[in-house]
């Protein structure tokens, strides 16, 4: 199974500064400690990526020697940041007896115009198969294209890559929201949600204001999750902030949320 744990429900993703939701996280990783089974767990990077991503403009196009070197800072401090909250995220469940292993995503992956290209997954797979449960994130890497140098990645694309190449069985999303509305539930009060999603839905996603996310928010997590659709894999979007969500949809049960297929 692969569980991403979104950046909305461990951080505060409208902060100034990289701030955890320290609640939010020890209640989460209480829950994912019931699951007894090969997982892996992906993470947001939420405040604690895209304030240096944004600042920095990491996947622009880089102009002369000096914004060269200004985004080898940015690609410096945004890859510092997000490891400091995976080292928090890890911490949290060995706490509650989670086998996690950090794996920094910019120590094996490339991506070309922002896609994942290189990557090999042989060594999360022996981790998984040796009873460890492998923890990813958002993550600033290379990118093949030249004119942009690097790119940031997001869990939703890792988690799609990952589920496909491992072929998993499931693939669990939890956000901040109960699922896809046919409009972004946190602006517009008459948006209902979707309790499933084929590439036909109709639906409309905008960004919420205080929210600047490099990865494109719910409208990137959907395109990757109908991708992944199209290859066989369907998924499951649930709220993590609901007390228990987690510990049920992980142990098969039903919870409140969107199926994509
Ligand atoms: P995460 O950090 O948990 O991966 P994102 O912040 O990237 O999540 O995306 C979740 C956000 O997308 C929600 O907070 C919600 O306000 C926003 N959103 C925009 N449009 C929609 C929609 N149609 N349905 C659900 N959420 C939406």
């Amino acid at each position: 199974m692969i569980l991403k744990i979104g950046g909305s429900a461990i951080t505060i993703k409208d902060a100034k500064e990289p701030t955890i939701d320290e609640e939010n996280l020890d209640r989460i990783t209480q829950e994912v400690s019931k699951y007894n089974d090969d997982l892996i767990i992906v993470h947001g990077a939420g405040s604690y990526g895209h304030i240096y991503a944004q600042k920095f403009g990491i996947g622009d196009v880089i102009g002369n020697v000096n914004d060269h070197l200004y985004k080898l800072e940015g690609v410096c401090r945004t890859q510092a940041s997000v490891q400091l909250l995976n080292y928090m995220v890890c911490t949290k469940l060995h706490e509650k007896g989670v086998p996690a292993i950090g794996i920094k995503p910019s120590s094996f992956i490339v991506t070309d115009n922002k896609r994942i290209t290189l990557c090999d997954t042989e060594v999360i797979k022996r981790y998984v198969d040796n009873g460890f449960v492998p923890v990813l994130y958002g993550d600033a890497v290379l990118d093949y294209n030249d004119y942009m140098k690097y790119a940031i990645i997001s869990g939703d694309q890792i988690i799609a890559y990952l589920a496909e190449q491992l072929k998993a069985d499931r693939v669990i999303l939890s956000s901040d929201v109960d699922g896809i509305y046919t409009d972004n539930p946190k602006t517009n009060p008459d948006a209902e949600l979707l309790e499933v999603v084929t590439k036909d839905s109709e639906y409309v996603t905008t960004a919420n204001n205080d929210q600047s996310d490099v990865t494109g928010g719910m409208s990137g997590k959907v395109k990757e999750l109908l991708d992944l659709a199209d290859k066989g894999i369907q998924s499951q979007i649930i709220n993590a902030e609901v007390p228990g969500n987690i510990q049920l949809a992980v142990s098969g049960q039903k919870v409140k949320g969107t199926i994509i297929k």
